[in-house]
């Protein structure tokens, strides 16, 4: 599948940045273009692959290149009013080649939180296509600010985008780890999940075992519907030795690869299983999923229709849905067999409340540390008796 992606602040930018990186290294073909939208010149110039002629720089009137400093109310403002220089960087995307768009933020700070909705809100008025967002909720030890941001534009994004993929840092965060390597780790499993995704949508039919490959109208059906995604993955190494012709080296014969099928069907079962159960980019209870997209990735021969079939059924039991889709994305000189599940409509996701429970406790101090400041403030400033005159 071929996606416009728009990397909004520092996170998106940087997650845009990691998904070029992917794309040439696995050549998957799925970021046809990437602009990259900051308030903050720093931002944009540490950025490595994308195009310096993609690069937005916005606000400059308002902060002078310095970003917002997490005020997510301006990020907004500003993205609304600059939103023609955005709108020119898309310009230049050949949008009739691009199946929809992604746009990226970290929904904790200002200008990703802020800006993001904005975008998508002028994206989906102009094109046909969709417009997914995929948001990045803050770390639960990164404060008040952080989760009242990220709550607010959660609500926001949702509705402003055909679907929103959720990634919560809080789920991956690693103990003991700077921040930038720990971001820096973090980015990799973001662009796994997403990267497999959808480049099973982009698989050349007829070059691999094309009946049961994945078709991009199937992630763009799993997702239609609207509400929150999340996404699951696991994988596992298998040997992949080819000979210098590009066979299987371990081939006994009338091209039937040492592996029985029983053990291939079972490994697929098996990475289903632990892709649902295991950690989601957004925890949640995967029962009452509204829709669901299996993906197995890795060599042909290390894939097949029976252990699809399999996962398939055991997704529906799990999530209650009858809108389970499935297929392959056969990956030839991999040395893994991985599965991707897609969840889409998710509705029982108890870190959601949580965040909206610490988003309106944050809300209310803020309001009362700013009543009592003014306050405070005139104690301190006047006299007591008020004897004196200030000047004008
Ligand atoms: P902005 O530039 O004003 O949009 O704000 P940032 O993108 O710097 O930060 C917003 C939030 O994104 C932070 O609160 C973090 O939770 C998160 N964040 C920042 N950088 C990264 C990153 O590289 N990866 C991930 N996964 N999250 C990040």
């Amino acid at each position: 599948m071929k996606l416009a992606m728009i990397g909004f602040g520092q996170a998106g930018g940087k997650i845009l940045d990691k998904f070029l990186e992917y794309d040439k290294r696995h050549d998957s073909g799925i970021v046809r273009a990437a602009v990259a939208v900051n308030t903050a010149k720093a931002d944009l110039m540490g950025l490595e692959h994308v195009p310096q002629e993609n690069r937005v720089l916005i606000g400059q009137s308002r902060v002078k290149g310095h970003g917002v400093g997490a005020d997510n109310e301006l990020g907004a403002e500003i993205a609304e009013e600059d939103i023609d220089e955005v709108q020119g960087a898309i310009d230049s995307i050949p949008v009739h080649e691009v199946d929809a768009f992604l746009v990226i933020a970290g929904l904790g700070g200002g200008t990703g939180s802020g800006g993001s909705p904005v975008i998508a809100k002028h994206l989906k008025r102009i094109y046909t296509e969709p417009v997914y967002g995929l948001g990045v909720l803050p770390g639960s030890d990164e404060g008040g600010i952080y989760t009242l941001n990220a709550a607010r534009s959660f609500q926001t994004f949702v509705r402003e985008v055909d679907n929103l993929l959720v990634f919560d840092n809080d789920a991956w965060r690693k103990s003991g780890e700077s921040m930038q390597g720990g971001y820096d780790e973090i980015n990799e499993e973001i662009v796994t999940r997403f990267g497999i995704l959808f480049g099973a949508g982009e698989v050349d039919e007829g070059r691999d075992v094309a009946e049961s490959v994945v078709d991009s109208s199937e992630i763009i059906n799993t997702l239609a519907g609207g509400g929150v995604s999340t996404v699951g993955y696991a994988s596992e190494g298998v040997d992949n030795e080819r000979n210098s012709s590009g066979l299987l080296s371990r081939f006994t014969g009338d091209d039937d690869p040492v592996e029985d099928s029983a053990s291939t069907t079972n490994r697929i079962t098996s990475l289903v299983r632990k892709a649902a159960l295991g950690r989601l980019t957004l925890p949640c209870e995967i029962e009452g999923s509204e829709r669901a997209l299996l993906v197995t990735a890795g060599p042909p021969h290390y894939l097949n229709r029976k252990g699809i079939e399999r996962g398939r059924k055991w997704l529906e039991e799990q999530t209650g849905s009858m809108e389970v889709r499935g297929g392959d994305y056969p990956v030839r000189d991999s040395q893994q067999v991985a599965s991707v599940v897609l969840l889409s409509g998710v509705n029982n996701v108890p870190r959601i409340k949580e965040l909206q429970e610490v988003a309106i406790e944050a809300q209310d101090n803020i309001d009362d540390i700013r009543e009592e400041s003014e306050e405070n403030l005139q104690d301190l400033v006047e006299d007591d008796d008020d004897e004196l005159e200030p000047l004008f």
